[in-house]
């Protein structure tokens, strides 16, 4: 006897094959059987009209902080997520002797925007101090999915460098081989790969480029030559375009990315989307990837599957939110601060005042003054959420056809409806306002679905939702230009990214793999509204989204999710690759 039987689904298996209607069998944390079934089971799932795939595989998270603290996982577990990586861009927690916590968090929150005191407080330091050690820790803990883990070059470079690392000095010979080493060992404990941050963009809450920022080739052959198995991932400089000064060009990153791998024999992805300085940038990466692909290098891009959006709200961040006057009034309860902000000759004091300056330059809340410059682009949020909107309907547009100054203008939508209503500025990939240029690179044989973020920018993005928002757009709704089939974006976010972290236990929908399933209906499938809800530890805030349409997803044989519910089942574990 089974445990489940899933009948009469459409099977998008994972492989890239065409789906087909069929049944699945699981047993024992497998998949028993698949095709047409007869035999018995404990609980039978008709899933005549839903669509049956592998869990998704969100190879791009900065859980990194929130394990300690939650064993939910969301918001990537409401959205089908069985498998997520984190420890990517360089930051984590491991390793990290004492003392060293206030540097690792200063690190992570500028980089990832988490809350500092949710840090603070919410993780279980002391716990451990190599990579060993927090891989250990993990393993005390079960969660709704699984979890990997990578080794991150900043809390390395610290360990080994101390105030060298944060000044960039370069790396000695002994540092590269005590990096190497603590590498190495990681790797060995488990990790599924390592990871570094190239960008200026990424900087500390005190305004620096992180520690491996500015490594140079010697520094990452020597890493990734140790690693032995898994993953480099890597954030290039550029990627954000001319917003910081960078000290190379991304086309020279990935010909450094192709040394690497060819020097190590690892495989190696990285962070693509198109920014608006150099529009075509983009392009000119994928044209190298495909010639170190076809020279015998693994390079593997990864990217999202819609703009990165920047979200503003008077819950989050908001051109506004460094005025003197409003300043004062944030520290009253929301609703009456609403009610203060109402009235007219607080809006003109706010208009009015100058911006007070930041105490922490890097935290990414400062985008605040950025946000003010970027309003005119903006988009209100309704539901259904469009991201592929006409110019027509920004917030410069509805601006001046109500006849109001930009500015102004936001004011009155930020504080509307109870000050719940948030706009967007569909920012990379959406240069030429189309999805134009991510037909391509979802298309394209050498990329990969990533970039959610999940767990990071909890106020300010939340492309943690794409596995369902893909589906919704890509698959079924899109109308400015083609769909994407199905079988495409499900591969791209299950066995593409399984295979290229060596998770070759899942993936796909095949006999023998591990029964991370889900199963939804296409029709049904939506996202909700954007909440900010004060849970995360010290009372700090995140913004979530809701997803509905999937009728069950089963990690290792165990059902997590049922009707959009979590069943309070945590057959999750940390990963050992
Ligand atoms: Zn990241």
């Amino acid at each position: 006897m089974h445990d489940y039987l899933i009948k009469g689904a459409s099977i998008v298996d994972g492989l890239g094959g065409q789906p087909y209607t069929g049944d699945i069998a699981v047993q024992d944390g497998k998949i028993a059987d698949l095709g047409h079934i007869s035999g018995d089971a404990k609980e039978i799932i008709d899933a005549d009209g839903a669509y049956a795939t592998p869990g998704w595989v969100d190879v791009h998270t900065h859980y990194d902080g929130q394990v300690s603290w939650d064993d939910t996982i969301d918001p990537s577990f409401s959205h089908g997520v069985t498998s997520i990586v984190m420890g990517n861009c360089g930051v984590g927690f491991a390793p990290c002797p004492p003392g060293h916590e206030k540097q690792m968090i200063e690190l992570m929150e500028g980089v990832e925007d988490i809350p500092g005191t949710a840090l603070y407080e919410g993780i279980e330091w002391g716990n451990w101090e190599t990579f060993g050690e927090f891989i250990d820790y993990l393993g005390t803990k079960e969660y709704t999915l699984d979890v990997g883990t990578q080794v991150p070059h900043s809390a390395v470079r610290y360990y080994v460098m101390g105030e060298r690392a944060l000044k960039h000095e370069d790396a000695s010979k002994e540092d590269l081989a005590a990096m190497a080493n603590i590498v190495a060992d990681g790797m060995r404990a488990g990790a599924v790969g390592f990871s570094t941050s190239r960008t200026a963009g990424h900087r500390s809450v005190l305004g620096d480029a992180i520690p491996g920022t500015y490594a140079e080739k010697d520094e990452l052959i020597a890493i990734a030559s140790a690693m032995g198995k898994g993953v480099f991932q890597a954030v290039p400089a550029g990627v954000v375009g001319d917003a910081v000064a960078e000290k190379w060009t991304t086309e020279q990153e990935v010909e450094l990315f192709t040394e690497v791998a060819r020097a190590s024999g690892r495989p190696c992805t990285f962070t693509l989307a198109q920014n608006g300085n150099r529009p075509d940038q983009w392009r000119n990466c994928l044209d190298l990837v495909e010639q170190a692909n076809a020279a015998g290098v693994s390079i593997t891009p990864q990217i999202a599957t819609r703009p990165i959006g920047l979200v503003t709200s008077l819950k989050s961040y908001h051109m506004f939110q460094r005025r003197e006057t409003y300043l004062k009034l944030s520290e009253l309860p929301f609703d009456q601060m609403i009610a203060e902000l109402h009235k007219p000759e607080v809006k003109a004091a706010i208009l009015a005042d100058k911006d007070v300056p930041p105490d922490q330059p890097g935290l990414m809340a400062n985008l605040y003054a950025g946000l003010g410059m970027m309003t005119p682009a903006m988009f209100p949020i309704n539901l259904p959420i469009n991201y592929e909107p006409e110019p027509g309907g920004n917030i410069a547009a509805l601006a001046a056809a109500s006849g109001q100054e930009v500015n102004d203008y936001m004011y009155d939508f930020l504080i509307s409806e109870g000050g719940e209503r948030f706009a967007i500025l569909l920012g990379a990939n959406f240069v030429d306002g189309s999805f134009s240029v991510m037909e391509d690179m979802i298309a394209h044989p050498n990329t990969t679905i990533g970039l959610s973020d999940a767990g990071a920018h909890v106020n300010l993005i939340f492309d943690a939702v794409g596995p369902t928002y893909q589906l919704v757009h890509w698959v079924r709704d899109r109308v400015r230009g083609p769909k994407m089939p199905i079988e495409l974006i499900v591969r791209k976010q299950t066995k593409t990214n399984a295979d290229l972290f060596g998770l070759t236990d899942r993936g796909s929908l095949e006999i023998g793999k591990k029964a991370d399933i889900n199963v939804f209906d296409l029709d049904r499938l939506a996202l909700g509204r954007l909440k900010v809800h004060s849970d995360l530890p010290a009372g700090g805030n995140r913004i979530l989204q809701s997803a509905s349409g999937y009728l069950n997803t089963f990690v290792s044989g165990v059902k997590t999710r049922e009707n959009d519910q979590d069943t309070g089942a945590r057959p999750g574990r940390v990963i050992r690759a």
